[in-house]
Formats: C-alpha cells, structure tokens, sequence
C-alpha cells in the first residue's frame, strides 16, 4: 500500500482550488476514489459542475447561500462553526468508512483563520488521517504554521490578476 501525502495550495493568486480539482481529475483518471468537501462556498461554480460527471469522484454538499465571514454576525458565525464542523468530521468519517484515496478540503485554510474551524481540530484531523490516503487543502491563509503537517506546499503568488483592470469573476474561468 502506498503512503499518502497531505498538500497546502495557499497564497494570493489564482490557482488554488483549480489545482485541486486538477488533481482529483488526475486522479480519477487512475481509478482513484475522490472525496471533496468545499467550505464556504456555494454549490454553483463550474468545478463542481464537471467533478459531477466522473463517477469515482462524490462530492459532498454545500449550502444554498453563503456570506463572507466578514459580513456574517456572530449569531451567523457561530450556526457557521457548528456546519463546517460537521461537515469536517462527515468527510474524514467517509472518507476513512469508504476508503477514499483522496480527500480535498477546498478552502478549508480560511475557514481556520478566520476561527470559523479550530485550528486544533483541523490539526487532529491531518495527523489522524487515513495513512494511504492523499489529503489536499487549499486557500489563502495567514496560519503559516500549518505547513508543518503537510508534505507540499504551494504558496501561489499573485504576480497578475485582471481584476485589477476591473475585470470581474467570468464563468468558466473563475466560477
Ligand atoms: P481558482 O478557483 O481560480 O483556482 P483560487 O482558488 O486560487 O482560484 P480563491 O482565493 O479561492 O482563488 O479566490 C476566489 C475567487 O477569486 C476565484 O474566482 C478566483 O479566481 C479569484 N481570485 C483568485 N486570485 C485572485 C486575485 N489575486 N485577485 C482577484 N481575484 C482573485
Ligand atoms: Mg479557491
């Protein structure tokens, strides 16, 4: 059996959660199982479209609506901490019963910065992982200490990005 590795994709620029959908598109293309878990985030974007169409790769649900962090109460944060929980433990509880090969937790890093996961528990969760499995979590983070529990890290810097030139988020591209 082959051991499996845990991967950050991190930094400013684009590319992270299209890395991990790469990988899981890689990976499917080998018979691998993948499970992805997104945090935040809403279930319309087009990875999630494509990832539907491969048979050996499930992807766990997302909410309807979702706000940023920053634009939540703490009422809201707080019902927020409870679901990112649960869907935390509901993945690495699959992913362990089902034996997956890969797990990707798509912006899982700015869900612990902005205290909405624990970072102990997401640490708990990285040292208790399925040894033969492939971990992958991605987003922008300030929690650099997080690298030490991972085998890769890609921090991918923001060198250029349209948006500066007022070119806003276009399907197919960014969503
Ligand atoms: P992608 O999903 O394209 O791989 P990402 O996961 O690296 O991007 P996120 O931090 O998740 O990027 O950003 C969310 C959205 O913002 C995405 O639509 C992404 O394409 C876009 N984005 C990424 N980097 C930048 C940037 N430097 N400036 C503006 N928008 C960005
Ligand atoms: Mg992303």
């Amino acid at each position: 059996m082959e051991v499996g590795l845990t991967h950050i994709y991190c930094g400013n620029g684009k590319g992270k959660t299209t890395t991990a959908f790469g990988l899981a598109m890689r990976a499917a293309g080998r018979s691998k199982k993948i499970l992805i878990a997104q945090f935040l985030k809403n279930n319309d974007s087009g990875e999630r479209n494509s990832a539907a169409l491969l048979r050996n790769i499930t992807l766990l649900p997302c909410p309807e609506n979702i706000k940023f962090t920053f634009d939540m109460n703490d009422q809201e944060k707080k019902d927020m901490a409870v679901y990112c929980k649960g869907l935390l433990d509901r993945a690495f509880f699959m992913a362990e019963q089902d034996a997956y090969d890969m797990l990707i937790l798509d912006e899982v890093l700015p869900a612990v910065d902005s205290g909405i996961i624990e970072r102990q528990t997401l640490v708990d969760l990285i040292i208790n992982k399925p040894s033969t499995m492939e971990l992958i979590l991605t987003g922008r983070c300030e929690d650099k200490s997080l690298y030490n529990y991972a085998d890769y890290v890609s921090e991918i810097n923001d060198i250029k990005h349209p948006y500066s030139n007022g070119i806003t988020a276009r399907i197919g591209i960014e969503k």
